[in-house]
């Protein structure tokens, strides 16, 4: 990929390296990554592809660890999508841009205390907390570590297989235990599994379910919680919290909460 030297300034060519297809929409991908790179798990880069227009960047979270040597990303195809029409195409071997710098404020260093972290997503917005979850700090901050990840349909659980071996044995040395709440939306699921939940994660939320599930009540002095996903869920999943006297992080000031929109 040929690029023009203003645009070498702020980004580098990286190769593709794997295309992993979970439905015909949902798609983890992974790119070379410059030595130079950093980030803290739950931050996100930018990326960019080339259509005939020209170039298109957009916001992707790295699932990978900063230990990795590759970096790792996980999308949903947009009906009409710019960038996204040009991912389908992509093969393995392509370039895509990736911006020198990374973004974002959703890390778990933000929580200077808090004994559970309570990890609730929609859709891909679950990609920064695997990220997380392949870093040892989490594990040896938090007593307890709760994922939640809503969806529309059962096929759109990715990374199961992983979630569920951390939530067996953890894969640091650490206290920490995993628990996995799942909730699809637009199915109904079979009432065997106690943590395979049906309905809107700010629903379960409020019914309490979430805490029924897992065991462990939501309460300001324990509690932590990270969200990201659907920008509507994080609005409502906000008005929630405030309802029950919990506060977002503030930049000197500790809280009970931090967010992502996704789009
Ligand atoms: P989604 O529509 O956000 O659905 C994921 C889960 O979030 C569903 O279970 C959904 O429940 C739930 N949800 C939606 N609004 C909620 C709210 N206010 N409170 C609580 N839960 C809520 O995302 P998706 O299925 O992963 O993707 C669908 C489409 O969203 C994509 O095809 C794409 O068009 C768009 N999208 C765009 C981007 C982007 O970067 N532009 C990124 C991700 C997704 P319900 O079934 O009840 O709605």
């Amino acid at each position: 990929m040929l690029i023009d030297p203003k645009t070498a300034e702020k980004a580098t060519v990286e190769k593709v390296l794997r295309l992993q297809w979970w439905t015909d929409k949902l798609v983890t991908f992974t790119t070379t990554r410059p030595p130079a790179y950093s980030f803290a798990a739950g931050q996100y880069a930018r990326l960019g592809l080339r259509d005939e227009r020209g170039l298109v960047w957009r916001a992707y979270s790295m699932v990978s660890s900063p230990a990795q040597e590759f970096l790792e990303f996980y999308g949903v195809l947009v009906p009409g999508g710019l960038f996204t029409t040009q991912l389908k195409a992509l093969k393995e071997g392509d370039g895509i841009l990736l911006e020198k710098q990374c973004f974002g404020f959703m890390t778990p260093d933000r929580f200077p205390d808090g004994e559970d972290l309570w990890m609730i997503a929609t859709g891909t917005g679950v990609g920064p907390f695997i990220s997380m979850l392949r870093d040892p700090f989490v594990w040896g901050k938090f007593r307890n570590l709760v994922l939640v990840h809503g969806v529309r349909h059962a096929e759109e659980f990715a990374y199961t297989e992983e979630l569920e071996s951390y939530a067996r044995h953890e894969p640091f040395e650490s206290q920490a235990r995993l628990t996995v709440v799942r909730s699809v939306t637009r199915e109904q699921q079979p009432a065997t599994n106690p943590l395979l939940l049906h309905g809107r994660v700010t629903t379960l939320f409020e019914s309490g379910a979430l805490e029924r599930a897992t065991g462990l009540p939501i309460a300001d002095a324990a509690s932590r919680i990270m969200l990201c996903g659907n920008p509507e869920m994080i609005e409502d999943m906000r008005r929630l919290l405030h309802a029950r006297n919990l506060r977002p992080v503030r930049r000197a000031l500790p809280g009970h909460f931090v967010t992502e929109n996704y789009w």
